[in-house]
């Protein structure tokens, strides 16, 4: 927990390319909004997005969810790590397949760069699968490190890999 016990609204972008990515998406949904101390409180549509980085792969599906939490940056970090081991995921290629992938985006307004933790996410303003879904939940949150907001790094993007809307966010 927090020393100060604020709560603090985070991002969090999930991607899966393995086994049925969907249903991967959905069942690591469920278990965070499992997690002691965090509510999540807005959901992206899922999005059915072309591979970057290593291409010779399965297309992934990826959304955002918005939290509120009174975790610490770390902590939250190690439940999704959790999470992502509990579901199966192995170390394996970077970039390459994965069952789950949960990414912290932001955690409020702070910059973190630690060995194991860098906050915001180092490539989100690169990444077409990550900033649609982020604008769908949250255009107006700006970026801390370059002071632009989610719609703004869209507007700006170089990166034209597809990002198809497949299914339609419950709330
Ligand atoms: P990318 O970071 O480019 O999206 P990836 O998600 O495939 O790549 P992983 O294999 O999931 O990378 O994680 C590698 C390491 O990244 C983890 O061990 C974790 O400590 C570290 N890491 C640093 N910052 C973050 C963050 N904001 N969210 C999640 N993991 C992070
Ligand atoms: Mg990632
Ligand atoms: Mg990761």
């Amino acid at each position: 927990m927090r020393e100060d016990g604020r709560t603090i609204v985070c991002y969090i972008g999930i991607g899966s390319n393995r086994e049925d990515p969907v249903l991967n998406c959905l069942k690591s949904i469920e278990l965070i909004s499992a997690l002691e101390h965090v509510k999540i409180s807005r959901k992206s549509s899922l999005y059915r997005t072309e591979p970057v980085g290593v291409q010779n792969q399965a297309w992934f599906i990826n959304c955002v969810l918005e939290i509120e939490t009174s975790q610490k940056a770390s902590t939250l970090l190690s439940m999704l790590q959790n999470i992502e081991s509990a579901m199966g995921r192995t170390r394996e290629e970077r970039w390459g397949p994965r069952i789950i992938d949960l990414d912290i985006l932001f955690y409020g307004q702070e910059i973190i760069r630690e060995e194991n933790l860098s906050i915001p996410h180092p490539e989100l303003h690169t990444r077409r699968f990550v900033l649609v879904p982020m604008n769908e939940i949250a255009s107006y949150v700006i970026h801390p490190s370059f002071g632009i907001s989610m719609k703004g790094l869209l507007n700006r993007l170089k990166d034209t890999s597809a990002v198809d809307l497949i299914r339609r966010r419950e709330q």
